[in-house]
């Protein structure tokens, strides 16, 4: 099926453990290819049916194994390719850190803000072209979010949605001040993903919300001593990591399911008008797509 005949309104951007999680529910998993945008080829792309729901997928790292650490994602592609698409709403997966001791290993929560301390992504589509200057409060769709919380609270029947999350750039992990200095201001998760997608998908007005599971403690917030050869050096211990696996087929549950029942809904809230200011004051057009070369031919 040619590329440019696909439209389907729902997405999910997963984690290392997301395609064998589909995988493993044998949805149906059609591959679509990289998807060539004007910021290089998006990683591969799926399309994929699962309990009535149409949706897109998309991950991260590689498909198998951890083969793109999170500061080498190519995050432009892959919002572009979806947008491309006919993508409107997009679920995250992420696997933050807990710096909150109160959070469980494995817990499943919706956080509620975000703090950048990442150092060298490509944050915006707009460069050099007077566009972007996009309010972050909610700094994730509500009507999403709320769906997703409301699946934690079935499955859970209790749901942490004000957590803030720190996106660092890593590969590396984070220092015992590092991760003081975060909790002073109010940090309660680590990761290393979520942004710059979510600035992203504001600009082209698509839903965003995470969906994460802990995955460990930061550093520092346990003793937990130095394990060469596994995972995480020995930040997480065997019963935790049965907990984590655990969680990362209940994220993908409630994903799906959270999807499935804003499917064929109309989007109420204010995603879709984020680029507004911009169409009204004439600089950019209605379609999307043009709003990089329109903006470059305005400046001719
Ligand atoms: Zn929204």
């Amino acid at each position: 099926m040619p590329i440019d005949s696909i439209s389907v309104p729902s997405a999910i951007i997963g984690g290392s453990s997301g395609f064998k999680f589909l995988e493993s529910r044998s949805a149906q998993l059609d591959p679509l290819g990289r998807i060539a945008t004007p910021f290089g080829a998006s990683a591969p792309v799926y399309r994929g049916i699962d309990s009535g729901l149409e949706f897109l997928y998309i991950s991260r790292h590689g498909d198998r194994g951890y083969n793109i650490t999170a500061s080498f994602v190519n995050y432009r592609a892959n919002i572009w390719a979806l947008k491309e698409l006919g993508v409107q709403r997009i679920i995250a997966w992420s696997g933050p850190a807990a710096i909150d001791p109160a959070i469980e290993v494995g817990e499943v929560l919706v956080p509620g803000d975000l703090v950048d301390e990442t150092r060298r992504r490509d944050y915006t589509f707009f460069e050099a072209l007077g566009l972007g200057f996009i309010r972050q409060s909610p700094t994730f769709c509500p009507e999403l979010c709320g769906a997703l919380a409301a699946e934690v609270s079935e499955r859970f029947g209790r749901r942490r949605t004000e957590d803030v999350y720190v996106c660092t750039e890593g590969p590396r992990l984070e220092t015992v001040a590092e991760i003081r200095k975060f909790a002073a201001y109010g940090g309660t998760l680590v990761g290393m993903t979520l942004i710059p997608e979510i600035f992203l998908a504001k600009e082209l007005e698509i839903c965003y919300a995470p969906i994460c599971y802990i995955t460990n403690y930061a550093e520092g917030v346990r003793e937990r001593s130095f394990r060469p050869g596994v995972l995480f050096e020995g930040l997480l211990d065997d019963a935790e990591k049965q907990r984590v696996e655990d969680s990362v087929a209940a994220i993908g549950e409630i994903a799906l399911a959270a999807l499935g029942k804003a499917q064929g809904r109309p989007r109420t809230c204010k995603c879709p008008s984020l680029m507004e200011r911009y169409r009204r004051r004439g600089d950019i057009g209605q379609d999307w797509r043009t709003w990089i070369q329109q903006t470059e031919q305005n400046d001719r």
